[in-house]
Protein backbone atom coordinates (compact mmCIF):
# COMPACT_ATOMS: atom_id res chain seq x y z
CA UNK A 1 0.00 0.00 0.00
CA UNK A 2 1.28 3.58 -0.59
CA UNK A 3 2.14 5.50 2.08
CA UNK A 4 -0.10 8.05 1.96
CA UNK A 5 0.85 11.75 4.57
CA UNK A 6 -2.08 12.73 4.76
CA UNK A 7 -3.61 9.64 6.29
CA UNK A 8 -0.38 9.32 8.35
CA UNK A 9 -1.46 12.67 10.25
CA UNK A 10 -4.98 11.80 9.75
CA UNK A 11 -6.32 14.62 7.80
CA UNK A 12 -8.22 15.36 4.24
CA UNK A 13 -6.42 16.21 1.54
CA UNK A 14 -7.84 19.44 1.45
CA UNK A 15 -6.95 19.91 5.08
CA UNK A 16 -5.60 23.65 5.70
CA UNK A 17 -2.21 23.99 7.18
CA UNK A 18 -3.14 25.18 10.25
CA UNK A 19 -5.71 21.27 10.56
CA UNK A 20 -2.56 19.71 9.11
CA UNK A 21 -0.21 21.49 12.01
CA UNK A 22 -2.51 20.15 14.33
CA UNK A 23 -2.98 17.06 13.63
CA UNK A 24 0.66 16.58 13.62
CA UNK A 25 0.38 17.90 16.83
CA UNK A 26 -1.81 15.35 18.26
CA UNK A 27 -0.03 12.48 16.51
CA UNK A 28 3.58 13.19 17.20
CA UNK A 29 2.46 13.76 21.50
CA UNK A 30 1.34 10.06 20.98
CA UNK A 31 4.23 8.43 20.04
CA UNK A 32 6.70 10.39 20.84
CA UNK A 33 9.57 8.03 22.11
CA UNK A 34 9.89 9.19 25.40
CA UNK A 35 6.78 8.57 26.07
CA UNK A 36 6.87 5.14 24.18
CA UNK A 37 10.69 3.88 25.72
CA UNK A 38 11.21 0.61 24.02
CA UNK A 39 8.47 1.11 21.59
CA UNK A 40 9.90 0.36 17.86
CA UNK A 41 6.48 0.73 16.38
CA UNK A 42 5.67 3.74 17.99
CA UNK A 43 9.23 4.87 17.03
CA UNK A 44 8.06 4.04 13.24
CA UNK A 45 4.97 5.38 13.31
CA UNK A 46 7.08 8.87 15.15
CA UNK A 47 9.12 9.09 12.27
CA UNK A 48 6.38 8.62 9.43
CA UNK A 49 4.25 11.37 11.29
CA UNK A 50 6.83 13.68 11.24
CA UNK A 51 7.95 12.87 7.43
CA UNK A 52 4.87 13.73 6.30
CA UNK A 53 4.63 16.82 8.36
CA UNK A 54 7.80 18.08 7.53
CA UNK A 55 6.18 17.58 3.66
CA UNK A 56 2.55 18.66 3.85
CA UNK A 57 3.34 21.72 6.20
CA UNK A 58 5.18 22.84 3.13
CA UNK A 59 3.33 24.41 0.91
CA UNK A 60 6.07 23.70 -2.04
CA UNK A 61 6.42 20.48 -0.74
CA UNK A 62 2.74 20.12 -0.28
CA UNK A 63 2.11 20.73 -3.96
CA UNK A 64 4.69 18.54 -5.23
CA UNK A 65 3.39 15.90 -3.54
CA UNK A 66 -0.08 16.23 -4.38
CA UNK A 67 1.01 15.94 -8.23
CA UNK A 68 3.64 13.57 -7.66
CA UNK A 69 2.99 11.00 -4.13
CA UNK A 70 5.25 10.37 -1.98
CA UNK A 71 8.16 8.92 -4.16
CA UNK A 72 9.09 12.53 -4.62
CA UNK A 73 9.99 12.44 -0.67
CA UNK A 74 10.99 9.07 0.30
CA UNK A 75 14.83 7.98 0.75
CA UNK A 76 16.48 7.38 -2.77
CA UNK A 77 13.61 9.38 -4.41
CA UNK A 78 14.56 10.65 -7.85
CA UNK A 79 12.55 13.56 -8.52
CA UNK A 80 14.47 15.95 -6.56
CA UNK A 81 11.85 16.78 -4.08
CA UNK A 82 14.86 17.52 -1.63
CA UNK A 83 14.37 14.36 -0.05
CA UNK A 84 12.97 15.84 3.11
CA UNK A 85 14.57 13.59 5.78
CA UNK A 86 14.76 16.27 8.62
CA UNK A 87 15.29 14.60 11.78
CA UNK A 88 12.16 14.29 13.68
CA UNK A 89 12.77 15.44 16.96
CA UNK A 90 13.63 19.24 15.21
CA UNK A 91 10.45 19.01 13.66
CA UNK A 92 9.03 18.10 16.96
CA UNK A 93 10.63 21.06 18.59
CA UNK A 94 10.26 23.02 16.15
CA UNK A 95 6.57 22.89 16.12
CA UNK A 96 6.11 22.60 19.77
CA UNK A 97 9.11 25.44 20.82
CA UNK A 98 11.61 24.07 23.19
CA UNK A 99 10.00 25.50 26.28
CA UNK A 100 7.03 23.14 25.23
CA UNK A 101 9.30 20.18 24.36
CA UNK A 102 11.05 20.61 27.96
CA UNK A 103 7.09 20.95 29.67
CA UNK A 104 6.18 17.89 28.27
CA UNK A 105 8.83 15.57 28.41
CA UNK A 106 11.24 16.92 31.16
CA UNK A 107 14.31 16.81 28.83
CA UNK A 108 15.73 19.71 26.04
CA UNK A 109 19.16 19.62 25.05
CA UNK A 110 17.80 18.16 21.68
CA UNK A 111 19.80 20.09 18.63
CA UNK A 112 17.63 23.05 18.32
CA UNK A 113 17.86 25.99 15.70
CA UNK A 114 19.81 29.20 17.10
CA UNK A 115 16.70 31.20 18.29
CA UNK A 116 18.44 34.45 17.10
CA UNK A 117 19.53 33.15 13.50
CA UNK A 118 17.88 34.27 10.38
CA UNK A 119 14.12 32.23 10.15
CA UNK A 120 12.92 32.51 6.71
CA UNK A 121 9.46 33.42 5.96
CA UNK A 122 6.51 30.77 5.12
CA UNK A 123 5.32 29.94 1.75
CA UNK A 124 2.02 30.69 1.04
CA UNK A 125 -0.65 29.29 -0.32
CA UNK A 126 -3.69 31.08 -2.30
CA UNK A 127 -6.70 29.44 -4.22
CA UNK A 128 -8.24 31.00 -6.75
CA UNK A 129 -11.19 30.73 -8.86
CA UNK A 130 -10.90 31.58 -12.56
CA UNK A 131 -14.05 31.76 -15.47
CA UNK A 132 -13.61 28.97 -18.13
CA UNK A 133 -12.32 30.89 -20.47
CA UNK A 134 -10.14 32.36 -18.68
CA UNK A 135 -8.15 29.24 -18.30
CA UNK A 136 -8.17 28.69 -21.80
CA UNK A 137 -7.12 32.54 -23.09
CA UNK A 138 -5.07 32.72 -20.13
CA UNK A 139 -5.73 36.31 -18.06
CA UNK A 140 -4.27 38.38 -14.99
CA UNK A 141 -5.69 38.99 -12.02
CA UNK A 142 -5.06 41.09 -8.83
CA UNK A 143 -5.35 39.20 -5.65
CA UNK A 144 -4.88 40.43 -2.05
CA UNK A 145 -3.60 38.10 0.31
CA UNK A 146 -3.18 38.60 4.24
CA UNK A 147 0.86 38.12 4.90
CA UNK A 148 3.41 38.51 7.79
CA UNK A 149 5.91 41.22 6.27
CA UNK A 150 8.61 43.10 8.24
CA UNK A 151 7.43 46.23 10.75
CA UNK A 152 8.31 49.37 9.26
CA UNK A 153 8.08 50.91 12.61
CA UNK A 154 10.81 49.06 13.89
CA UNK A 155 12.83 47.98 10.55
CA UNK A 156 11.95 44.56 11.62
CA UNK A 157 13.94 44.56 14.35
CA UNK A 158 11.39 44.49 17.37
CA UNK A 159 12.38 46.88 19.30
CA UNK A 160 10.80 50.40 19.54
CA UNK A 161 12.37 52.67 17.78
CA UNK A 162 15.56 53.91 19.98
CA UNK A 163 15.82 50.93 22.42
CA UNK A 164 17.47 47.98 21.93
CA UNK A 165 18.43 44.04 22.99
CA UNK A 166 20.40 42.96 25.91
CA UNK A 167 21.73 39.92 27.27
CA UNK A 168 18.84 38.19 29.27
CA UNK A 169 20.29 38.87 33.06
CA UNK A 170 18.36 35.02 34.00
CA UNK A 171 20.30 33.45 31.91
CA UNK A 172 23.34 35.90 31.03
CA UNK A 173 22.46 35.63 27.57
CA UNK A 174 22.98 31.50 27.28
CA UNK A 175 19.31 30.86 26.51
CA UNK A 176 18.93 28.13 28.74
CA UNK A 177 19.21 27.25 32.16
CA UNK A 178 19.75 24.51 34.31
CA UNK A 179 17.03 22.63 36.28
CA UNK A 180 17.52 19.98 38.96
CA UNK A 181 15.18 17.56 38.49
CA UNK A 182 16.32 14.63 41.04
CA UNK A 183 19.61 13.01 40.94
CA UNK A 184 20.05 15.54 37.67
CA UNK A 185 20.28 18.66 36.16
CA UNK A 186 18.57 19.45 33.09
CA UNK A 187 18.99 22.28 30.80
CA UNK A 188 15.98 23.87 29.53
CA UNK A 189 14.89 26.62 27.70
CA UNK A 190 15.00 30.17 29.83
CA UNK A 191 11.43 31.15 30.83
CA UNK A 192 12.28 34.86 31.02
CA UNK A 193 13.76 34.98 27.69
CA UNK A 194 11.74 32.44 26.17
CA UNK A 195 14.97 30.73 24.59
CA UNK A 196 16.74 33.67 23.06
CA UNK A 197 19.08 34.80 25.29
CA UNK A 198 18.06 38.41 24.49
CA UNK A 199 15.74 40.61 26.25
CA UNK A 200 14.32 43.99 24.77
CA UNK A 201 14.28 47.52 26.75
CA UNK A 202 10.74 47.90 24.89
CA UNK A 203 9.25 45.93 22.55
CA UNK A 204 8.24 47.68 19.34
CA UNK A 205 4.40 49.00 20.06
CA UNK A 206 3.34 48.42 16.25
CA UNK A 207 4.40 44.30 16.16
CA UNK A 208 4.52 43.90 19.67
CA UNK A 209 8.01 42.82 19.78
CA UNK A 210 7.67 40.62 16.54
CA UNK A 211 9.12 42.63 14.10
CA UNK A 212 6.41 41.49 11.24
CA UNK A 213 2.96 42.79 11.06
CA UNK A 214 0.21 41.07 9.22
CA UNK A 215 -0.88 43.11 6.32
CA UNK A 216 -2.93 42.13 3.12
CA UNK A 217 -0.72 42.50 -0.39
CA UNK A 218 -1.87 43.30 -3.40
CA UNK A 219 -0.28 40.93 -6.48
CA UNK A 220 -0.63 40.45 -9.69
CA UNK A 221 -0.97 37.38 -10.99
CA UNK A 222 -0.24 36.22 -14.64
CA UNK A 223 -2.42 33.04 -15.86
CA UNK A 224 -0.84 31.61 -18.69
CA UNK A 225 -3.65 30.35 -21.28
CA UNK A 226 -4.07 26.59 -20.91
CA UNK A 227 -3.87 26.14 -17.36
CA UNK A 228 -6.49 23.91 -15.62
CA UNK A 229 -8.26 23.05 -12.34
CA UNK A 230 -4.97 21.55 -10.26
CA UNK A 231 -2.65 24.06 -11.70
CA UNK A 232 -0.30 25.71 -9.49
CA UNK A 233 1.56 28.82 -10.16
CA UNK A 234 4.49 29.74 -8.51
CA UNK A 235 4.57 33.42 -7.61
CA UNK A 236 8.73 33.83 -6.43
CA UNK A 237 9.56 35.77 -3.15
CA UNK A 238 6.04 37.06 -2.59
CA UNK A 239 5.43 34.89 0.67
CA UNK A 240 6.37 35.74 4.53
CA UNK A 241 8.71 38.05 5.32
CA UNK A 242 10.90 36.00 7.28
CA UNK A 243 12.32 37.03 10.77
CA UNK A 244 15.77 38.13 11.65
CA UNK A 245 17.05 38.89 7.82
CA UNK A 246 15.67 35.07 6.83
CA UNK A 247 14.53 35.38 3.21
CA UNK A 248 11.03 35.92 1.98
CA UNK A 249 9.15 32.82 1.17
CA UNK A 250 7.29 31.56 -2.26
CA UNK A 251 3.64 32.19 -2.58
CA UNK A 252 1.66 29.30 -4.83
CA UNK A 253 -1.37 29.94 -6.28
CA UNK A 254 -3.41 26.84 -7.09
CA UNK A 255 -6.47 27.47 -9.66
CA UNK A 256 -9.80 25.91 -9.59
CA UNK A 257 -11.44 26.66 -12.97
CA UNK A 258 -15.54 26.94 -12.76
CA UNK A 259 -16.91 24.84 -15.49
CA UNK A 260 -19.01 26.13 -18.77
CA UNK A 261 -22.86 25.60 -19.81
CA UNK A 262 -21.67 24.33 -23.00
CA UNK A 263 -17.99 22.86 -23.63
CA UNK A 264 -16.43 20.19 -21.36
CA UNK A 265 -12.77 19.74 -21.33
CA UNK A 266 -10.37 16.72 -21.10
CA UNK A 267 -6.82 18.23 -21.10
CA UNK A 268 -7.10 20.14 -23.94
CA UNK A 269 -9.65 18.80 -25.98
CA UNK A 270 -13.01 20.75 -25.52
CA UNK A 271 -16.17 18.56 -26.00
CA UNK A 272 -19.63 19.97 -26.61
CA UNK A 273 -23.17 18.45 -28.05
CA UNK A 274 -25.12 19.82 -30.59
CA UNK A 275 -28.63 19.17 -31.35
CA UNK A 276 -29.57 19.01 -34.80
CA UNK A 277 -32.85 19.31 -36.51
CA UNK A 278 -34.41 15.62 -37.53
CA UNK A 279 -34.53 16.73 -41.38
CA UNK A 280 -31.21 18.58 -41.30
CA UNK A 281 -29.73 15.06 -40.14
CA UNK A 282 -31.35 12.77 -42.63
CA UNK A 283 -31.25 15.92 -45.56
CA UNK A 284 -27.75 17.09 -44.68
CA UNK A 285 -26.75 20.67 -44.51
CA UNK A 286 -24.89 23.58 -42.42
CA UNK A 287 -24.78 23.03 -38.30
CA UNK A 288 -23.56 26.11 -36.49
CA UNK A 289 -21.14 25.44 -33.87
CA UNK A 290 -19.89 27.30 -31.19
CA UNK A 291 -16.24 26.93 -30.60
CA UNK A 292 -14.37 28.93 -27.58
CA UNK A 293 -12.94 31.37 -29.96
CA UNK A 294 -16.63 32.13 -32.07
CA UNK A 295 -18.88 30.75 -34.45
CA UNK A 296 -18.43 27.67 -36.42
CA UNK A 297 -19.78 25.98 -39.25
CA UNK A 298 -19.71 22.51 -39.84
CA UNK A 299 -21.23 20.41 -42.84
CA UNK A 300 -23.08 17.10 -42.16
CA UNK A 301 -23.80 14.63 -44.27
CA UNK A 302 -27.34 13.29 -45.04
CA UNK A 303 -27.87 10.50 -43.01
CA UNK A 304 -25.91 11.31 -40.14
CA UNK A 305 -26.78 9.60 -36.62
CA UNK A 306 -27.44 11.04 -33.40
CA UNK A 307 -23.53 10.63 -31.41
CA UNK A 308 -21.72 10.91 -34.37
CA UNK A 309 -18.75 12.98 -33.56
CA UNK A 310 -17.19 15.87 -35.30
CA UNK A 311 -13.76 16.62 -35.06
CA UNK A 312 -12.79 20.26 -35.33
CA UNK A 313 -8.84 20.50 -35.49
CA UNK A 314 -7.08 23.26 -33.40
CA UNK A 315 -10.17 24.93 -31.94
CA UNK A 316 -9.54 23.48 -28.33
CA UNK A 317 -7.35 24.65 -25.83
CA UNK A 318 -3.53 25.49 -26.16
CA UNK A 319 -0.97 23.65 -24.22
CA UNK A 320 -0.28 25.70 -21.43
CA UNK A 321 3.18 24.04 -21.90
CA UNK A 322 3.45 25.57 -25.33
CA UNK A 323 2.52 22.30 -27.60
CA UNK A 324 0.17 23.36 -30.29
CA UNK A 325 -3.77 23.24 -29.67
CA UNK A 326 -6.52 20.60 -28.68
CA UNK A 327 -9.42 19.99 -31.21
CA UNK A 328 -13.08 20.32 -30.66
CA UNK A 329 -14.88 17.48 -30.34
CA UNK A 330 -19.16 18.58 -31.71
CA UNK A 331 -21.09 15.56 -31.23
CA UNK A 332 -24.22 15.18 -32.86
CA UNK A 333 -27.50 14.70 -31.67
CA UNK A 334 -30.78 14.38 -33.07
CA UNK A 335 -33.74 15.91 -32.51
CA UNK A 336 -36.95 14.00 -32.73
CA UNK A 337 -39.64 16.52 -33.52
CA UNK A 338 -42.35 16.75 -30.51
CA UNK A 339 -45.66 18.90 -29.97
CA UNK A 340 -46.45 18.46 -33.65
CA UNK A 341 -49.79 20.14 -35.26
CA UNK A 342 -52.03 18.46 -37.52
CA UNK A 343 -50.47 19.76 -40.96
CA UNK A 344 -46.76 17.98 -39.64
CA UNK A 345 -48.13 15.41 -38.36
CA UNK A 346 -50.31 14.34 -41.64
CA UNK A 347 -46.56 15.30 -43.58
CA UNK A 348 -44.89 12.32 -41.39
CA UNK A 349 -47.48 10.03 -42.03
CA UNK A 350 -47.26 10.65 -45.82
CA UNK A 351 -43.65 10.53 -45.73
CA UNK A 352 -43.79 7.05 -43.40
CA UNK A 353 -46.12 5.70 -46.46
CA UNK A 354 -42.70 6.22 -48.67
CA UNK A 355 -40.87 4.58 -46.87
CA UNK A 356 -39.49 0.80 -46.96
CA UNK A 357 -37.11 -0.70 -45.55
CA UNK A 358 -34.14 0.47 -47.56
CA UNK A 359 -34.03 4.05 -45.87
CA UNK A 360 -33.80 2.39 -42.29
CA UNK A 361 -31.07 0.05 -43.04
CA UNK A 362 -30.45 -0.57 -38.92
CA UNK A 363 -33.74 -1.34 -38.74
CA UNK A 364 -33.51 -3.93 -41.68
CA UNK A 365 -30.41 -5.78 -40.69
CA UNK A 366 -31.71 -5.77 -36.79
CA UNK A 367 -35.22 -7.33 -38.33
CA UNK A 368 -33.26 -9.94 -39.31
CA UNK A 369 -31.17 -10.67 -37.08
CA UNK A 370 -34.41 -11.03 -34.80
CA UNK A 371 -36.56 -12.71 -37.19
CA UNK A 372 -37.38 -16.13 -35.27
CA UNK A 373 -38.55 -14.42 -32.16
CA UNK A 374 -40.81 -12.59 -33.98
CA UNK A 375 -42.68 -15.84 -35.20
CA UNK A 376 -45.24 -17.58 -34.04
ZN1 LIG B 1 17.11 34.14 29.42
ZN1 LIG C 1 7.74 46.59 14.98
Amino acid sequence: MPNDYYENLGVDKAASQEEIKKAYRKQALKYHPDRNPDNPEAEAKFKEVSKSYEVLSDVGKRSQYDQFGPEAFERGGRRGGGGGGGDPFDIFSQVFGGGVFDGIFGGGGRSRRDPNGPEPGSDLRYDLQIEFEDAVFGVTREVEIPRLEGCEHCDASGCEPGTSRSACPHCRGLGQVSVNQGFFSVRQACPNCRGTGQIMEKPCRKCRGEGRVEKRKKIEIHIPAGVDTGSRLRVANEGEDGLRGGSRGHLYVVLHVREHEIFKREEDDLYCEVPVPFATAALGGKVKVPTIAGAAEIRIPAGTQSGTVFRLKGKGVPNVQGYGRGDQHVRIQVEIPSHLNRAQKQKLEEFDELCDESVHPKLRSFLKKAKRFFKS
